[in-house]
């Protein structure tokens, strides 16, 4: 590998740039996890990751990547055979239901367009139907990752309430939570699964549940086999801040630094700053002349864009020239969007010049690799960014998470 000077830009819509104070976090000795130091750190990130999730439920840390925490949120809480109802947002919810399928549940596939979020009017009507409740879960992706579309969970959870369906409500929050509101308890969402490597700003390998007492309860009768991934086991140890095998520790003191990064900014500042970045950069895309996945205005992403590039063009090839040329890396088109699409991840650790850097680094790229555009995407952004939208620094209402 020939040395770059500079640092790489990470624009994939996860994993995202780790800041430093959180790097510097991590670069300690791993201590003993059975040892009373390490108690302290435990309780504290148990305690500290239920604001995030705006739970005063119990949330337990994996020592594993998102999957793990999907399968995690399946096993604990359905029986063999049992009915769930599933989305076709994109290629993770895709995912999920192929993991759910190998598990041995029956998935209800709702088909999607992979440009919308959830269809909950069918949501509605399957339950509706559904009238000796024989589906036990509904699962939903908040923030579609391949497509730079969110679902609405509050609407999920109205459908549930207006049909009197006992359902569980499992929602896939790994690339929106510490980035796009969300609400575990307000929204009545039974397990909400997360991960480390988006949002929250750490490196890959924790995973999340947070878990409602009615999943707690259903996780008394639920069949399905389980070790490593039960929560019995995790929440026992968790009471006084240990775990029942050895925890990922490092990543643990990264968290606790997260965690109080996301503190002092505020929560709610934290969204409104990505809120601010997805307008930007949807700004430039449409500045740029193309178009943005996500059709419906309602269910914008503001961890990451979509951006679809013109018939013809191959998205693969202008990452790849972005790659080369300046040192960045955007999100490729998963699944049936291969090629077709790039991704701009603006999440996590980000501020206003790094949205520029990134903007200009797409701009460059696009007029490189010879699509058609208008070289108007940059001004757009720098437009928007430097007279709307006053930055969340400095302003002294801002909100802060408690
Ligand atoms: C990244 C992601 C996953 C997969 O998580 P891994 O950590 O790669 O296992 C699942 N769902 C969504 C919405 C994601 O963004």
């Amino acid at each position: 590998m020939t040395f770059r000077s500079g640092r790489h830009f990470l624009q994939i819509p996860g994993p995202t740039n780790v800041p430093d104070r959180v790097l510097r976090a991590m670069d300690r000795p791993t201590i003993d996890h059975r040892g009373p130091d390490f108690a302290q750190l435990g309780r504290e990130v148990l305690e500290g990751i239920k604001l995030v999730f705006r739970t005063s439920s119990p949330v337990i840390i994996y020592p594993a990547s998102g999957t793990g925490a999907w399968e995690a949120a399946l096993v604990n809480t359905l029986c063999t055979g049992d009915r769930v109802l599933m989305a076709e947002t994109g290629q993770f919810a895709t995912l999920w239901q192929k993991l759910a399928t190998r598990l041995g549940l029956t998935v209800d596939f709702i088909p999607g367009d992979w440009r919308h979020g959830a269809d909950v009017e069918m949501i509605e009507l399957k339950l509706a139907e559904d009238r000796s409740h024989t589906i036990k879960a509904v699962c939903v992706v908040h923030n579609e990752t391949s497509t730079g579309v969110v679902s609405r969970i509050p609407l999920v959870r109205k459908a549930l309430d207006r049909t009197s369906h006992p359902a569980l409500l499992l929602v896939d929050t790994i690339s929106s939570l510490g980035s796009i509101d969300y609400r575990h308890d307000e929204w009545g969402v039974d397990v909400t699964v997360a991960g480390s490597q988006k949002g929250l700003m750490l490196p890959p390998g924790l995973s999340f549940n947070a878990i409602s007492t009615k999943a707690l309860a259903a996780a008394k009768t639920a069949g399905l086999p389980r070790s490593y991934f039960s929560w019995d086991e995790m929440l026992g140890p968790n009471k006084s801040g240990f775990f029942p095998y050895t925890p990922a520790t490092n990543l643990l003191y990264g968290l606790r630094e997260a965690l109080h990064m996301l503190h002092e900014e505020g929560l709610d500042n934290v969204f409104a700053r990505h809120a601010r970045h997805g307008e930007a950069t949807r700004r430039a895309v449409r500045a740029w002349g193309l178009e943005i996945l996500c059709a419906d205005p309602a269910d914008y992403s503001n961890a990451l864009t979509a951006v679809l590039l013109p018939s013809g063009q191959d998205a693969d090839k202008v990452r790849k020239i972005i790659l080369e040329r300046f040192d960045m890396s955007l999100g490729a088109g998963l699944g049936k969007l291969q090629g077709k699409i790039f991704r701009i991840g603006h999440l996590g650790d980000f501020n206003d010049l790094t949205l520029a850097g990134t903007l200009c680094g797409v701009e460059m790229g696009l007029q490189l690799a010879g699509v058609p555009i208008r070289k108007e995407g940059v001004a757009a952004a720098l437009d928007y960014l430097s007279h709307a939208g006053e930055q969340a620094i400095g302003n002294p209402a801002r909100v802060r998470i408690a």
